[in-house]
């Protein structure tokens, strides 16, 4: 089987789950990561057996110092890849374009980025075909991904009139202590949010409107979601159906006693997947109502780990590694263990 060599730039929250999930791959092979400062997660990623390379403005005698081994400056690790994957922090990415243009490498870009940084903007269930064969490509991000796949979901199945969202956005992850509000919830003040805007960067016909407030909490997003359709679901069982037997989603039904993100993130402890991630949209059975031409329905982003199963994806579109994006999807899922729909 070809394997496309694959570098990770930037291993923080997302890149230290994509060189994880890139590792899983049967026709992938992590060259290395590239990290600015030692910290302990340079460290692991030592003791995972990658690759350690200094990226950004990090020095390699700082690494030397404190006894991590490292491979060189990213531009080696560049040297080795077909593809890297950019998860520098926002907008770095851009500043970043330079170097995978001069060595000569195609790139995935992360949701932090605009989307002009790259040539197209990306979700697998919604649009993976308009990867193949780009050098450039942009996942977008966790809150974009979680509307794109149920957006696709519904329209592929249904005449969407209008698809109205309120974006509850967690204030920070949970490892950023420098973050807030701690006490407070903020509304984003430019009506609509930025997130209906690039939902369009890869469904450009969905008429969609978002609006967002953070509020104190690390675990996950929350949507509500309002949908107006000119045909559409008889009633929730019919819509229930539809999400449920789809690749990335997770349903809960009632009797499962899942109130709100907490219980979900304890039932991601429990199944222990990677980092007890929850790569699914997370949907609650009881939440979905259809009334007549319009469904109402929450779903909670698990903003840490949500796109990883998409960069996977987009790589494998770019390089035309699969059929089409069932196949892709369902190859990526195996390797990392989110379940098949029922
Ligand atoms: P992060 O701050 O956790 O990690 C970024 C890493 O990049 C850090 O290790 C930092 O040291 C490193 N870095 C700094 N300068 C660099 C440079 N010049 N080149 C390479 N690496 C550099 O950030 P993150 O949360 O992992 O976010 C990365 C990207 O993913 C952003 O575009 C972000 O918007 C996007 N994203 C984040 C989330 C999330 O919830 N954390 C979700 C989806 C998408």
């Amino acid at each position: 089987m070809t394997t496309v060599r694959v570098g990770v730039n930037g291993f923080g929250t997302i890149g230290k789950r994509v060189a994880a999930a890139i590792a899983k791959q049967p026709d992938m092979t992590l060259v290395g990561v590239a990290k600015t400062h030692p910290s302990f997660e340079a460290r692991e990623a030592l003791r995972s057996g990658y690759r350690l390379y200094v990226t950004g403005t990090g020095d390699l005698a700082a690494f030397d110092r404190v006894g991590l081994r490292t491979a060189g400056r990213v531009e080696e690790m560049l040297h080795d890849v077909d593809v890297v994957v950019d998860a520098a922090p926002d907008k770095v990415g851009q500043e970043n374009l330079h170097l995978y243009q001069e060595a000569g490498v195609r790139a995935v870009f992360q949701g932090g980025e605009k989307s002009d940084v790259a040539e197209v903007s990306f979700n697998a269930l919604a649009n993976y075909a308009a990867a193949k064969g780009h050098r450039t490509v942009r996942v977008v991000s966790c809150n974009t991904t979680g509307l794109a796949r149920a957006a696709s979901v519904l329209t592929t199945r249904w005449e969407v009139d209008h698809w109205e969202a309120t974006i509850v956005r967690r204030a920070a992850d949970p490892a950023e202590t420098k973050r807030g509000p701690l006490n407070g919830i903020i509304p984003t003040l430019q009506i609509p949010s930025h997130h209906g805007h690039d939902v369009n960067s890869i469904l450009p016909q969905l008429h969609i409107t978002t609006t967002a407030v953070v509020v104190p909490t690390t675990l996950m997003h929350v949507h509500v979601n309002n949908v107006r359709f000119r045909t559409g679901p008889k009633d929730a069982a019919e819509l229930v159906e539809a999400l449920r037997g789809t690749a990335r989603f997770h349903v809960f039904a009632r009797w499962e006693g899942i109130q709100g993100t907490p219980q979900v993130m304890e039932f991601a402890r429990d199944r222990g997947l990677g980092r007890s991630d929850m790569m699914e949209n997370v949907l609650w059975e009881e939440g979905v109502r259809v009334d007549g031409r319009t469904a109402t329905f929450f779903q909670a982003i698990h903003q840490e780990s949500v796109v990883i199963p998409e960069v996977v994806d987009a790589i494998r579109a770019m390089f035309d590694l699969a059929p089409d994006a069932a196949h892709s999807i369902a190859m990526t899922d195996r390797a990392l263990g989110i379940p098949p729909p029922p």
